[in-house]
């Protein structure tokens, strides 16, 4: 009988180094490729026909199975090795075990620089994983689970809570959430506020993320006056959850800022302390609940070692009371607030020659590696709408293509995306997880690998 773990168990494994697809195989052909997030076992013992059972099981080899320490791993597995958190039922054995939920959480190769070590970067982008040096692949695992074997790893009457999701393993990924130093919160609804003079800056704390998921829409409602605790925004997350959030702080609402709500939501998840600030308020009180960061990132740990620790944490903002007609009215006499953020490229045409310009410099210097992946990728801009076409090893050619041209493989993302990529300042595998950039065909995934290490 499979038992269910009490926390993500920590595994290490291999797969046959990736092809072109930029897929996970494992080696036995028994078992499917591995998708990012989340994988289910199913047991396939009678082929084509229905799972006899749940996975895993005894005396049956499904399940997601992974070594219990690295050492597992020959010298053979390292083209392409992995750490990964599992859960749900688990079959342990004496050197690893087969699970029933298990989710990769970094890729390591020990391939030297050249076509087959850019597919293993290119498919830990297509996963959402780092590529980790082999001696950091155990302990960039434990941020996430814990080795089944610890002496401490499974407390004598601690309650299976894991089947079938994957909480506990977001509980993990909210500790590792950053907590700006440099400000000041309201913990019961995760706002940040920073003071000067008389203004406060409000914005969402990055562990709110995780009560959203990604893809956030906003609404921020402008109504002149804030008053604390009542409506500032509601937030629309993965799911159509939904986040009101009350504000932290009562005064004139002189800004908000539509480079978040209108152009990149997104930048509320991925930059919540710069970019993705909400609104500016010039305060008529001194704000009376606010605490530091330390003590926020103090209630944050008791809350998620609750027993309920998502309704612990953000159960006071999960539900929205939606605003009244007398609370928006205000909205529509008050002129809005001028953009504060601008824009990275006012134009299509601005967009084209920056970025078309700084490609063109790079490509003959990096050509000999981007030739490798051989086809023409189109990079697709939205705010404002403008397309690039890259031959990467097309008939020999490495070249910004001068016109439309139908492409192999596309990479889209804003215009404010694309001016932080050239620049090297973004950290493309989370840029992919929050889906700020979103590519269609493995080819795209390799040039999105190679392409801004070409401009380093
Ligand atoms: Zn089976």
């Amino acid at each position: 009988m499979s038992e269910p773990v009490p926390e993500p168990a920590l595994g290490f494994r291999a797969w046959a180094a990736p092809g072109p697809s930029l897929s996970l195989t494992p080696f036995s052909v028994a078992f499917r490729d591995w998708t990012p997030g989340p994988n289910r076992a199913v047991c396939h013992a009678r082929p084509g026909q229905p799972p006899a059972h749940d996975a895993p099981a005894s005396g049956c080899g499904c399940g997601l199975y992974a070594f219990h320490d690295p050492s597992g791993l020959t010298r053979a597995a390292r083209a392409c090795a992995g750490v990964v958190a599992a859960w749900g039922a688990v079959e342990v054995h004496a050197t690893g075990f087969r699970a029933e939920w298990a989710q990769v959480l970094a890729l390591a190769s020990d391939l030297p620089e050249g076509p087959a070590r850019s597919r293993v970067e290119a498919t830990a982008l297509r996963y959402g994983v780092p590529v980790v040096a082999f001696t950091h692949l155990e302990a960039y695992g434990r941020e996430f689970a814990r080795t089944l074997t610890d002496a401490d790893g499974r407390p004598d009457g601690t309650p299976p809570a894991l089947r079938p999701d994957a909480l506990r393993c977001h509980d993990r990924l909210a500790r590792r959430h950053p907590i700006a130093s440099d400000r000041l919160y309201l913990p019961r609804s995760h706002t940040w506020v920073r003071i000067e003079g008389d203004l406060a800056t409000v914005g969402i704390a990055a562990p709110l993320a995780l009560a959203l998921g990604f893809n956030p829409s906003i609404q921020v409602w402008p109504v002149g006056e804030v008053s604390e605790g009542a409506p500032l925004a509601t937030i629309t997350g993965r799911d159509g959850g939904v986040v009101a959030l009350p504000a932290p702080v009562s005064g004139e609402l002189l800004a908000v800022n539509r480079a978040t709500n209108e152009i990149a939501p997104h930048a509320v998840l991925s930059q919540p302390y710069t970019r993705g600030w909400l609104a500016r308020v010039r305060l008529s009180s001194p704000p009376s609940s606010l605490v530091a960061a330390g003590a926020y990132r103090d209630q944050l740990d008791r809350w998620l070692a609750s027993p309920t620790p998502f309704r612990a944490a953000f159960g006071a903002v999960a539900r929205p009371p939606r605003p009244t007609t007398p609370d928006l009215l205000p909205a529509f006499r008050r002129p809005r607030p001028p953009d504060p953020l601008p824009r990275a490229f006012a134009s299509p045409d601005d967009l084209v020659r920056e970025i078309g310009a700084r490609l063109r410099s790079l490509l003959p210097r990096a050509a000999p590696a981007l030739a490798q992946v051989g086809a023409v990728v189109e990079l697709r801009h939205s705010a404002p709408d403008a397309s690039l076409l890259v031959a990467l090893g097309v008939s020999g050619r490495v070249a910004v293509l001068p016109g439309p041209a139908p492409a192999d493989a596309t990479i889209s993302m804003s215009g404010d995306t694309a001016d932080l990529l050239w620049r090297g300042e973004l950290d493309v595998a989370r840029a992919l997880t929050d889906r700020e950039i979103v590519v269609d065909g493995a080819k795209g995934y390799l040039a999105l690998s190679l392409l801004p290490r070409a401009f380093a």
